[in-house]
């Protein structure tokens, strides 16, 4: 038997169902499910994504077996319908869409209107009475069909009936009569040939077969393939094809079109949320071109429709047990639905549906854990516009996603790609009329997004929730003027480069940078927080070097500091010049003066930090960044000179110095533990501090647990040598104070040859915390702050599925740390017959897949940037429970 390519839907029956979106698609696969539970759905078929695959592997082909299996279904459609494709008295005419396992809006093609030809439109012009419909739909297929499969410039077209609204003085493609349209047909057709060099197709069939080879070669269009890497969406098959039986909104004013969702995407709330338009297309109302009406205004001008919605909306999510985003048409007061996938929202609405789905007895707590985005949660820790601040709205929009944002004003997603590179740390606001597939890349550097027209299911509303970005869609009083490089808001000028701030939670638009304040963490969040916490094993920690972070941290969960860097507090205002000092001695003596005048500061820092984290682990690493980093470059002079008046030597001397300490490879160079080898007194001073602090602030009744951290250990007789002075040190503090409190002496891993030494080394440390960031670095032998030249390609080329500073690098670096672990616990337990403390704190402590491969291999905990703690702490969850929901 042959292998079945096609699945059947229509009526109340499906030959698939909503369990196989790998096979069928997301949009197959629930079509397929809402045929089943009673929904009405235009009949149509899916063709498989494994026949996308195989269209591939065989050099763009269909598999012969799959095309008798396509008439086959087409047969069953018309019978289910009642009109047969190609038809010259009543065609049946279909849609021919794309539909991957996981939702990627608008990045491949679609081909509506398929199955007209010169005949058939006759046929639809008599049996619907309405010429001006038939004809109309005729162009624009010829349009989509033309520079979709064919590769027709859109932009040809375009100009015919910008051409034709010349001639006829109208201004709206609607005001073209049913003549006019049958003669832009005739342009449209003339074009098609002088583009493809044959005439449009008058086979239906010719038209449907070209259409699907259009949508399997979208799969691998230039869009789809940036919005997957963008969305990490990696290892499916291809594309699935929907053919479907059309039905149109556009047949008058009993018609219509819209989209929504069975639930606030924005806030969460639980209300009916979406758009419509009367008399239009699908098209219509996504491409934001005419500005849609709110969906509760439905039940004003189609009642009947409206309460049929209402109980679709209900039945769906009884069924889905989730927030659907949902596509429905109304032909001459008959409503049909043409899809429903769970619907892409905010951090903060997936937070607030989660919740009160287990409230509602939808769903269990552990599902509600596993169905937000970790990521997602980064929306709700959005900055807000400093309620203090004074503001003057200039305009406002439809509140598309929450949060603020303040940016230069950029008109092109282009532009916007262009500028990042160059300069990558400015925000950007884009501001567009509308945004397309097209404008992705930029749409995603960009800090917040601005459209002068479309609704709150256009793209860029679409794109910016998903994103968690602050967006303002449909703000009419924004023109913008690409020619001049600049737009006026409500007729003020802004030029491109000047400021703008939007509020996506109200839509409000001001001209200037608005401070912000950040976020605070609501019922919702905490209540769903804790049940994650309940079922995750991995700790979560923080990477923190001030008082304040480490509390900031404590409030967002951090159940202690896995990472405090030593050397951020050398950079202080007040303490800056004791370390230019100390740098700039030459002699041991020299050194240690200007090392007591740093100690008093370190020590101040850490009572603050043991304060702020009382009863939980601080892990405080010895400095580690090469020294040269703490003096001014030689092209400063008068950064030089000032340093030299503050220390009171000549900025000779301190360039002459910088010469010293220059060097090829900093980041393999005089850096971590080797500068406490070369000069002890840096190190017994830091010891000295941390001790001296513990001391302090257990004296005061609180309970501190100090872990001292050697960074960048090679070997274990570096540890040796280190950890002995640090214990003379420890124990001299301690016996001067007449007290004694508990430490811990453990290392970072960030070399290979520490992996593959971990065995010797753990003889020594208590912990090991895995400082990703150099061990990627050391193991790949890419410089972390030089990537920029070749990372790009090496993605684009697949060569690495994921910059591997972002994302653990699991088969080669991930294996380093699960020989690292298992040498290390090995040999710990073996010799001290403890169990070694295994933790991670390089920038991955704080990445959701990288999380979920620390709790794989066994971790004892992760740490992260405050901001990232609760991030974090859902990953470890999910970790725990397992598979996650994933197309969020
Ligand atoms: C690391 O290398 O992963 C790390 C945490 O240390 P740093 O980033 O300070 O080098
Ligand atoms: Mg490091």
């Amino acid at each position: 038997m042959s292998t079945k390519h096609v699945y059947f839907f229509g009526g109340k029956t499906a030959d698939g169902n909503g369990k196989q979106k790998e096979l069928l698609g997301g949009k197959g696969a629930n079509l397929a499910e809402m045929c089943t539970i009673g929904i009405p759905v235009p009949p149509g078929f899916t063709i498989t994504t494994e026949v996308c695959a195989a269209y591939y592997d065989n050099g763009k082909k269909l598999p012969e077996d799959a095309i008798p299996q396509i008439d086959e279904a087409m047969k069953k459609v018309e019978a289910t319908f009642g009109k047969k494709f190609g038809d010259t008295t009543d065609p049946l005419l279909v849609s021919v869409r794309s539909g991957a396992a996981l939702s990627m809006p608008g990045m491949m093609n679609t081909i509506l209107n398929l199955g007209l030809t010169d005949a058939s439109v006759e046929g639809l012009a008599k049996k619907t009475g309405n010429p001006r419909f038939a004809y109309d739909s005729y162009r624009r297929l010829i349009d989509m069909f033309g520079s979709t499969a064919m590769g027709v410039e859109h932009e040809h077209f375009e100009h015919e009936i910008h051409e034709m609204k010349k001639e006829k003085g109208v201004k709206l493609d609607t005001d073209l009569t049913a003549d006019d349209l049958k003669e832009l047909v005739r342009r449209y057709k003339a074009v098609y040939k002088k583009d493809v060099g044959e005439d449009f197709p008058q086979d239906p069939k010719k038209q449907l077969m070209l259409a699907i080879n259009a949508v399997f070669n979208s799969w691998n269009g230039k869009k789809a393939i940036e919005y997957r890497r963008i969305e990490r969406i990696t290892g499916l098959k291809g594309t699935a094809v929907n053919v479907q039986a059309m039905v149109f909104g556009n047949m008058g004013n009993s018609s219509g079109t819209g989209v929504a969702f069975t639930r606030d995407p924005n806030t969460g709330e639980d209300v009916f949320y979406g758009d419509y338009l009367i008399n239009a297309q699908g098209e219509d109302v996504v491409a934001g071109i005419r500005t849609p009406e709110p969906i509760a205004k439905l039940g004003e001008e189609m009642p009947k429709v409206y309460e049929q919605l209402v109980g679709i909306r209900a039945t769906l999510e009884k069924h889905y047990k989730e927030m659907q985003d949902i596509e429905f048409t109304v032909q001459e007061g008959v409503l049909y639905m043409l899809q429903t996938r769970s619907g892409k929202r905010t951090g903060t609405a997936a937070v607030r549906i989660a919740v009160e789905m287990v409230k509602e007895g939808l769903i269990d707590e552990s599902t509600a854990v596993k169905r937000v985005n970790p990521d997602s949660l980064n929306h709700l820790l959005q900055p807000q516009l400093d309620p203090k601040s004074k503001v003057e709205v200039v305009a406002q929009g439809i509140a598309a996603s929450p949060g603020a944002a303040s940016g230069m004003v950029l008109l092109t997603a282009e532009a916007v790609v262009a500028h990042s590179e160059k300069n990558p740390n400015d925000p950007i606001l884009l501001v567009r009329k509308e945004t397309s597939p097209e404008d992705v890349a930029g749409m995603h550097l960009a800090k917040g997004i601005l459209t002068s027209t479309g609704g709150k299911a256009s793209h860029a509303a679409v794109v910016a929730r998903g994103w968690g970005k602050p967006c303002v869609v449909g703000c009419e009083a924004v023109k913008i003027d690409e020619k001049n490089q600049q737009i006026t808001i409500a007729g003020k000028t802004v030029k491109a480069g000047e400021f703008v701030t939007i509020n996506g939670t109200t839509g409000d638009v001001m001209i200037g940078k608005v401070p912000t304040v950040p976020p605070s963490m609501s019922g919702d969040f905490a209540t769903l927080m804790q049940w994650a916490d309940k079922s995750r094993k991995l700790k979560v920690r923080t990477n923190a070097d001030t008082p304040a972070d480490a509390a900031k941290a404590r409030e967002f969960g951090a159940e202690g500091i896995g990472l405090c860097r030593t050397e951020h507090m050398f950079f202080g205002k007040d303490r800056i010049a004791a370390v230019r000092e100390m740098i700039l001695a030459t002699s041991e003596e020299g050194r240690k003066k200007a090392l007591a005048k740093i100690e008093p500061f370190q020590k101040a820092d850490f009572v603050g930090i043991f304060e702020a984290m009382d009863g939980l682990p601080v892990t405080i690493r010895l400095l580690d960044p090469p020294l040269h980093e703490f003096l001014p470059q030689k092209d400063n002079v008068r950064g030089a000179e000032e340093v030299a008046a503050q220390i009171g030597t000549t900025i000779q001397k301190i360039f002459e110095r910088v010469d010293e300490l220059h060097e090829f490879n900093p980041m393999m160079g005089f850096r971590g533990c080797r500068l406490p080898i070369v000069f002890p007194e840096i190190g017994d001073m830091q010891v000295r501090a941390i001790i001296e602090a513990a001391i302090e602030v257990k004296k005061k009744g609180k309970s501190v647990l100090p872990e001292i951290m050697i960074p960048l250990i090679g070997t274990v007789e570096e540890l040796v040598l280190l950890k002995k002075r640090a214990i003379a040190t420890a124990e001299e503090c301690m016996a001067k104070a007449g007290t004694k409190v508990e430490y811990q002496i453990g290392t970072m891993i960030e070399l290979p040859r520490a992996c593959i030494a971990a065995d010797k080394i753990a003889e020594e440390a208590e912990f090991f915390s895995f400082g990703t960031n150099d061990l990627t670095q050391m193991t790949f032998g890419f410089s972390r702050d030089d990537i920029k030249g070749f990372m790009p390609t090496y993605l684009k080329e697949k060569i690495l599925p994921i910059d591997p500073f972002q994302t653990i690098d699991f088969s080669g670096v991930g294996e380093l740390i699960k020989i690292g672990i298992q040498k290390g616990r090995d040999s710990r337990k073996a010799k001290h017959g403890s169990h070694l403390k295994v933790g991670i704190c390089g920038e991955h402590g704080g990445d959701p897949e990288s999380v979920v491969f620390c709790h794989n291999v066994g971790m004892d905990y992760v740490s992260c940037s405050p901001f990232r703690v609760p991030i974090a702490r859902l990953a470890a969850a999910q970790a725990s429970l397992g598979e996650t929901a994933r197309d969020k």
